[in-house]
C-alpha cells in the first residue's frame, strides 16, 4: 500500500515521525527541519478527513521520564505548522480514551516513546556480562510486543515516516507493523523519497559517481567504505581519517587525529582500490594548526610533514583543488561527513570547496545525495542545501541503507 494509494476519511492514522529535533536551555527549537519534514505526510491524513495520532523519540532518556526530553515542548509548534489544536497524551502507553475521542481533522501528540524501555527493547539497568541479562532481553523482548500493541490499538492504520530510525527495530518503528496488515501500513511521504534516494544511488547510478567520505574517523566508516568501493569512480576520502592513511603510508601528522590502530585498514582501502580500478583521492596538503580552536595559527603544510605540535584541521589549496575535479565531472555524487573541523569558520575551506563542485555538478545534471548530520549541517551553513538533488534526514539509517542492508523500519512495512 502506498500513502497516495490510501483514503483516510474516518480513519484513525498513528503516525512514526522524528520529531527529536534540538532544543536551547529554555526549551525553544533550535532547527525545525524534521517537523517540516513530516509535514507532507501529517497534511494528507488531515487532508482526507482522518484523525491523527503522532508518535516520535526525543533525545536519549534511556527508558526513564525526564521532562527535559518531554514532546510537550513541541506541541504548539507541531500546531502552528498543521494549523490545528494539537491534544497531548503524557504517557504515550496509556493514550486509548484519548485515541478513541479523536474525531476526523484531531491530532493528538503522544509523550516521548522513549520514556518506555520497551520502545527500544533492551534491557535496562543489567550489565550485558551479567549472567542473567540474556533472561531480561528475553522478557524485554515480549514486554516490547505488548508496548507495540497497546500504540497499535490506538489506530486504524500505522504510517511510518521517520526515516532516521529506519535502522533500529524498535517498537514504534517496527514491532508495531505486526499488528496491521499489508492494507493498513505503509511508509510516508519522507521516507518514500529518502528510499527513492538511495535507490538512485545503489541501483540507477549515473557515471562517472564520486562519494566523498569524511568526519572524524576512518573507523565508524569502515562499512560503507568497503561497499562503495565495489560502485564508484571515485572515492575522496577527507576529514580527520586523512590523517590515518597519511600516517599510514608513512608520514608525520603532528598531533593530528588519528587512529593508531587503523593504520593496516587504511593501507589495505588503498589496496583494494588500487585493486578494483578506483580513483581514490587523499589530500596532500592541510590546513594545520597550532591548537584546537577557531583562533588558533595556522599554516598550509604536506599532510605528510606536519610539524609535532601541530594538527591538521582542514583541507588545504591543492587538495580542495582535487577534490573539486573528481566532483565536477561527476553524474552521480554521495556526500558524508565534512572535510574539516567546519564547526570553526576559519577551517571551512575544504567543506566549502566540496558543496561548491557538489552544487556546479547538480547545476550540470549530476544527481547529489548529501546525508548525515554533520554534512547536513555543513550545506546548510553553506546555504547551498537546495541547490544540491536531496538532503537525507537520516545520518546512521542512510548509511546502513547504502550499505545496502535492510532496514528494519521499511522491511516491516514491505516486508
Ligand atoms: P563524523 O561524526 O565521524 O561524521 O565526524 C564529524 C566531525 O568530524 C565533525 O564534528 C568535524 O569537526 C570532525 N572533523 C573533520 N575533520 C577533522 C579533523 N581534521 N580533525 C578533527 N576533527 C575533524
Amino acid at each position: 500500500m502506498t500513502i497516495d494509494q490510501y483514503n483516510f476519511n474516518g480513519k484513525k492514522a498513528i503516525v512514526r515521525v522524528d520529531f527529536n529535533v534540538p532544543l536551547d536551555e529554555n526549551g525553544n527549537i533550535t532547527d525545525d527541519t524534521r517537523i517540516r519534514g513530516a509535514l507532507p505526510t501529517l497534511k494528507k491524513i488531515l487532508a482526507d478527513g482522518g484523525s491523527l495520532i503522532i508518535m516520535s523519540h526525543m533525545g536519549k532518556p534511556k527508558g526513564k521520564v525526564n521532562p527535559k526530553m518531554s514532546l510537550g515542548q513541541i506541541k504548539e509548534t507541531v500546531g502552528k505548522y498543521l494549523g490545528t489544536e494539537v491534544k497531548f497524551a503524557d504517557d504515550c502507553a496509556k493514550a486509548s480514551e484519548l485515541a478513541a475521542s479523536l474525531k476526523p481533522g484531531e491530532v493528538l501528540l503522544l509523550e516521548n516513546l522513549r520514556f518506555h524501555p520497551e520502545e527500544e527493547g533492551k534491557p535496562v539497568g543489567i550489565d550485558k556480562a551479567d549472567p542473567a541479562y540474556e533472561a531480561a532481553k528475553k522478557e524485554m523482548k515480549e514486554n516490547q510486543k505488548e508496548f507495540a500493541k497497546a500504540l497499535a490499538s490506538y489506530a486504524d492504520v500505522y504510517v511510518n515516516d521517520a526515516f532516521g530510525t529506519a535502522h533500529r527495530r524498535h517498537a514504534s518503528t517496527a514491532v508495531i507493523a505486526d499488528y496491521f496488515d499489508a492494507d493498513n501500513k505503509m511508509l510516508g511521504y519522507l521516507m518514500e523519497k529518502e528510499v527513492k534516494a538511495v535507490d538512485n544511488i545503489l541501483s540507477d547510478i549515473k557515471r562517472p559517481f564520486t562519494a566523498i567520505m569524511g568526519g572524524s574517523k576512518v573507523s565508524t566508516k569502515i562499512g560503507i567504505i568497503e561497499n562503495l568501493m565495489d560502485k564508484v569512480d571515485n572515492l575522496i576520502l577527507c576529514g580527520g581519517m586523512t590523517y590515518t592513511f597519511a600516517k599510514a603510508l608513512g608520514g608525520n601528522v603532528g598531533k593530528s587525529i588519528c587512529e593508531e590502530d587503523k593504520l593496516d585498514l587504511a593501507l589495505d582501502i588503498i589496496k583494494k582500490a588500487k585493486e578494483k580500478g578506483v580513483n581514490l583521492v587523499l589530500g596532500t596538503d592541510c590546513v594545520a594548526a597550532d591548537d584546537f580552536s577557531n583562533d588558533a595559527n595556522t599554516m598550509v603544510v604536506s599532510c605528510n610533514e606536519i610539524p609535532a605540535e601541530w594538527e591538521g584541521l582542514d583541507a588545504g589549496p591543492e587538495t580542495r583543488k582535487m577534490f573539486a575535479d573528481a566532483i565536477k565531472g561527476a553524474k552521480t555524487i554521495l556526500w558524508n561527513g565534512p572535510a574539516g573541523v567546519f564547526e570553526f569558520d576559519n577551517f571551512t575551506a575544504g567543506s566549502r570547496a566540496i558543496a561548491d563542485a557538489i552544487v556546479e555538478a547538480t547545476e550540470n545534471g549530476a544527481f547529489s545525495l548529501v546525508g548525515g548530520g554533520d554534512s547536513v549541517a555543513c550545506v546548510n551553513k553553506f546555504g547551498l542545501a537546495d541547490k544540491v538533488s536531496y538532503v537525507s534526514t537520516g545520518g546512521g539509517a542512510l548509511l546502513e541503507a547504502i550499505e545496502g542492508k535492510v532496514l528494519p523500519g521499511i522491511a516491516a512495512i514491505r516486508g
